[in-house]
């Protein structure tokens, strides 16, 4: 009599897709069963506890993940705890012979998973993880010293010169699920993590915006490639725009689809003719912006909590009052731009990335508020909310980061509004009680004469807030604290 073959284990986690997944692909060729596992894990060290709008997202993802598994004759077995000793007895009650993963970036992340690796190796079975969720692991790169990068000019022309990533794999045709052995850990149902929020269920809105899962990230891609990444150059910045990016970004958070399947599908539309040449290459280069990202949090594991910049331990970041702090997250600060912005952010769980930047700019640089409190609430209300890409942005934006913007780049939201927002169409959608007003006045609604005010059915300061802040004092201000940092003009130009 010949015994069952022992099964593989597979454990899952930023990397919820079934096409270009190289752990799953090892772990089919063993030719074993399979253990398709997620845990959910708010119990190990260090590891940071997902927001609300990631959790929303997560739940719809492997809820895709399973019926995506399932029709390949797969199942998915969910989890809640600590995830090292569960993959370990796990592996144990279904004699695993192996286990396979796609690896992870952060410091507790690495240490979680090499602690495991040693563990199960030394129980006797075979342990490999792979590179899922970049282009280039972020130690594959280094500058001519040997260091690594700070600036992102020539971290991504080192990239690209290197190039030698691995074609995208396809999705397997069918897997064989591994019975679920008695004496294992209890799995729980999807709605056991209760990831989604209840009372209120704040996400109501967010349902019409997106598809989460592989298919929804396929679809997303194909729908840009085909008009949208045209211009793409130049239309990226404007949010009155819609598709015009790619929004792919929680997508990508939760791997349900590779940078390797993105670059690849944006150099064949430029091979094919189907989108310019300069639009693929701007827009592969933004997927560097990612892969920058997360170089920096592997060798800077702390960049969610520590100036990049350590001169900058001695900024002084004001004590700002709750009730500014809680303007600018309901956008309510009586400047247009960032008000439509953190509305948009709550509404849908994205914000446009140019006015990402100008929110940020206006808590750090108008408020100045810490830019970790910022970062925080971002965290917590992005569907797209990354390890790496939304404390490096943070620090980007408030001149404490890597290649971080000059600290004399404070961001004039009417300017910024009137130049990428001209008719007011983003405005206008997410401060609906503005609508009526001139494009004249739309971004500086409170120097609108007083009979344009009320045609346009507007009461500053009960329909719409006077400006928190004055730009001019609040722009001397900032200078000010950061000529005290030793930070001075270098060729004396103005804030946009
Ligand atoms: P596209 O223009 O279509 O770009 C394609 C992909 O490139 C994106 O999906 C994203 O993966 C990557 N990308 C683009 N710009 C950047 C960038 N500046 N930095 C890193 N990756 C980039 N992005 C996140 O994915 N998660 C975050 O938590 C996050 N937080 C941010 C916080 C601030 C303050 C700022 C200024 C930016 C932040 N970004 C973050 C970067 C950027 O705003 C988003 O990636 C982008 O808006 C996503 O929209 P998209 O997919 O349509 O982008």
């Amino acid at each position: 009599m010949t015994h069952p073959p022992r099964p593989a284990l597979l454990w899952l986690r930023d990397d919820l897709r079934l096409s270009d997944n190289p752990a799953l692909c090892a772990a089919i060729a063993t030719g074993a069963p399979l253990h398709c596992v997620y845990i959910l894990d708010e119990a190990s060290p260090g590891l940071r506890r997902l927001g609300g709008a990631s959790k929303w997202w997560l739940h719809h993802s492997l809820q895709a993940l399973a019926a995506a598994l399932a029709a390949k004759g797969g199942r998915l077995d969910i989890f809640r705890g600590e995830a090292a000793p569960l993959v370990s007895s796990l592996a144990q009650a279904c004699s695993a012979s192996s286990v396979f993963w796609n690896r992870r970036y952060g410091q507790s992340e690495i240490a979680l998973d090499s602690g495991l690796k040693a563990r199960l190796r030394g129980l006797g079975l075979a342990v490999q993880s792979f590179n899922s969720h970049l282009l280039h692991e972020p130690w594959q790169l280094q500058t001519k010293s040997g260091g690594p990068f700070q600036v992102f000019t020539p971290y991504w022309r080192a990239a690209m010169a290197q190039r030698g990533w691995p074609a995208a794999l396809p999705a397997p045709d069918a897997l064989v699920a591994a019975p679920y052995p008695a004496g294992a850990p209890a799995r729980v149902a999807l709605s056991d993590l209760a990831l989604l929020p209840a009372r209120p269920n704040w996400a109501k809105s967010l349902e019409p915006e997106w598809q989460p899962g592989e298919a929804g990230a396929q679809a997303r891609l194909a729908y840009f490639l085909d008009g949208g990444i045209d211009n793409y150059s130049e239309d990226r910045n404007r949010p009155d725009l819609p598709g015009k990016s790619s929004r792919l970004s929680p997508h990508l958070r939760f791997g349900e689809i590779s940078p390797r399947q993105i670059v690849q599908a944006a150099e064949d539309a430029a091979r094919r003719g189907q989108a310019k040449q300069g639009d693929a290459d701007k827009y592969v280069s933004e997927i560097g912006w990612r892969e920058f990202s997360y170089h920096l949090l592997y060798h800077h594991p702390d960049l969610a909590t520590r100036n990049f910049a350590p001169r900058f331990d001695a900024f002084p970041w004001s004590d700002v009052a709750v009730a500014l702090i809680k303007a600018w997250q309901q956008g309510r600060t009586g400047y247009p731009i960032v008000d439509a912005g953190m509305r948009e952010l709550w509404q849908t769980g994205t914000m446009h990335n140019r006015v990402r930047m100008i929110t940020a700019s206006f808590l750090t640089k108008h408020l100045m508020a810490d830019w970790r409190i910022g970062e925080a609430w971002f965290w917590d209300t992005l569907c797209d909310a990354d390890p790496a890409s939304n404390p490096a942005s943070w620090q980007w934006v408030a001149g404490s980061g890597a290649d971080a913007a000059p600290y004399f780049r404070i961001f004039n939201p009417v300017l910024q509004g009137q130049r990428f927002d001209p008719q007011g169409a983003y405005v206008r959608r997410f401060v609906p009680e503005l609508a009526a007003l001139p494009d004249t006045w739309l971004h500086k609604a409170w120097e609108a004469p007083p009979d344009i005010l009320a045609k346009a059915g507007i009461r500053l300061g009960r329909d719409y807030p006077h400006p928190v802040v004055d730009h001019a004092m609040a722009r001397n201000r900032a200078l000010a604290a950061f000529a005290r940092l030793g930070e001075k003009p270098v060729d004396g130009k103005p804030g946009n």
